[in-house]
């Protein structure tokens, strides 16, 4: 039997964009929301930038879609090619559904949600507090901070780890070393550089398929900033990684362009990670997105998946507020988004992956490249597969008792 428990007040741990999502959220509701971030701004790193149709659903529910909208672009298809450019299948986009893929980098999407959090008379955001350690009992949980004005502890009714890879919430809960899963022995540099692809025929996502020189180039802005995603030798240091960036560039990317052919704007080494946290729920202690779980960007399930973890929290933590479900709900969060990360994050994201680095049978990828085909000649099964990431989703509404 679960307990009633009171959701007044709520510490957000990281203002990335899970975190902030969740804030604006649960602010709307009447929840007073503190978000704790350990740097003095939100990350420009090269990360996501698309928005499958369910992480869109929930970019609506927290009334920042319009805004999102209007500064991204709709990608209008995906397509694979070998890497002397030569089309193998592709996707067209379908704008007949409810939330179409929208895609707009990361540090834009971050803006656009702070300055929603922030215009919220109960939010507030703490940069530069750096949550250390975390305690908790049965009337409140804690965070222990490091901060400009020295070390300080923050309580409230509920702490969500949305911290990141690295979360601390998560490593002060179940140990600095379990993150339970693997790191794919693959390394990429994913950079946003302005190239015109366009002139090379290609569509706005393509993914190169090579056992080496395989990459993903997709324009992501309206004024042509394109992402390029590669791979490179295993072992190399991040600063060798950069180092070999122009001949990685010349030898994969159609044209061969030498530095002055292109303007490279970033460009972050990133390791692949596949791994899922034990639990989202310790107590007053609840872990969201990166922090619970990781999958490797090919396909975009890494943020879409996170953002369909803040839905699901948010209807939980809702449920609790209003009586209509008492905490146990919180354990029902865990296990849903638990078997989401299992059943379809991982398989999807890992088949997107081999798919590119020609890591799969012939047989698959056939039958995949005939997938594509049979959604050109069927609209029903086109329209359908569009709306795949809405799996991801889950209607708490059968969880509430009252
Ligand atoms: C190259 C690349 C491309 C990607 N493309 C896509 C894509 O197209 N679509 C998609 O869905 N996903 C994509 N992803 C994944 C996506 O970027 C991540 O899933 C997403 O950024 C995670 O968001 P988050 O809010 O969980 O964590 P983060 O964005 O990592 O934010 C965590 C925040 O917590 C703060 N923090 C950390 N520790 C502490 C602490 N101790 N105290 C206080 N604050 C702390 C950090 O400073 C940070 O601001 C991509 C990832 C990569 C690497």
């Amino acid at each position: 039997m679960g307990k009633q428990l009171a959701v007044n007040k709520v510490i957000i741990v990281g203002a990335g964009p899970s975190g902030l999502i969740l804030g604006i959220l649960l602010a709307k509701e009447g929840v007073k929301v503190q978000i704790l971030e350990a740097s003095h701004e939100l990350d420009k790193n090269p990360r996501a930038a698309h928005y499958a149709p369910s992480a869109v659903y929930e970019l609506e529910r927290a009334g920042v879609l319009d805004e999102v909208k209007a500064k991204g672009i709709h990608p209008d298809a995906v397509c694979w090619r070998h890497p002397d450019g030569t089309f193998i299948a592709g996707i067209k986009s379908r704008f007949d559904i409810p939330h179409p893929m929208v895609c707009l980098p990361l540090d834009q999407l971050d803006v656009i949600l702070l300055n929603h959090f922030e215009a919220q008379p109960n939010a507030e955001v703490l940069w530069k507090h750096k949550v250390e350690s975390i305690d908790q009992d049965e009337n409140e949980a804690r965070a222990h901070v490091e901060s400009p004005s020295g070390k300080q502890t923050f309580g409230a009714d509920f702490i969500i780890g949305c911290d990141g890879a690295n979360s601390q919430i998560r490593r002060s809960l179940f140990g600095d070393l379990n993150y339970p899963g693997e790191t794919l022995q693959s390394q990429i540099v994913a950079t946003n550089v302005y190239y015109d692809f366009t002139k090379f025929g290609y569509w706005d996502s393509n993914f190169i398929i090579d056992e080496n020189d395989w990459y993903m180039a997709a324009r992501i802005t309206k004024d042509g900033l394109w992402r390029v995603t590669y791979g490179d030798t295993w072992g190399l240091s991040n600063e060798e990684y950069l180092k070999r960036q122009p001949e990685r560039f010349e030898k994969i990317l159609p044209g061969h362009p030498k530095p002055g052919d292109y303007k490279l704007v970033s460009a972050s080494p990133y390791k692949l990670h596949q791994r899922c946290a034990e639990s989202f729920r310790v107590g007053r202690f609840l872990l969201a997105a990166d922090a619970a779980h990781l999958c490797n960007p090919f396909g975009g399930l890494g943020l879409t998946g996170g953002i369909a973890d803040v839905g699901s929290l948010f209807d939980a933590l809702v449920a609790l507020k209003s009586g209509k479900a008492d905490d146990s709900i919180l354990d029902k969060y865990s296990e849903v988004r638990i078997e989401k990360w299992q059943k379809i994050i991982n398989p999807m994201s890992r088949a997107n992956f081999k798919r590119v680095c020609l890591d799969e049978s012939e047989e698959s990828r056939n039958e995949f490249w005939a997938l594509c085909k049979k959604m050109e000649e069927d609209d029903e099964l086109a329209k359908q597969m569009s709306q795949g990431t809405n799996v991801l989703r889950e209607d708490f509404k059968e969880y509430i008792t009252a």
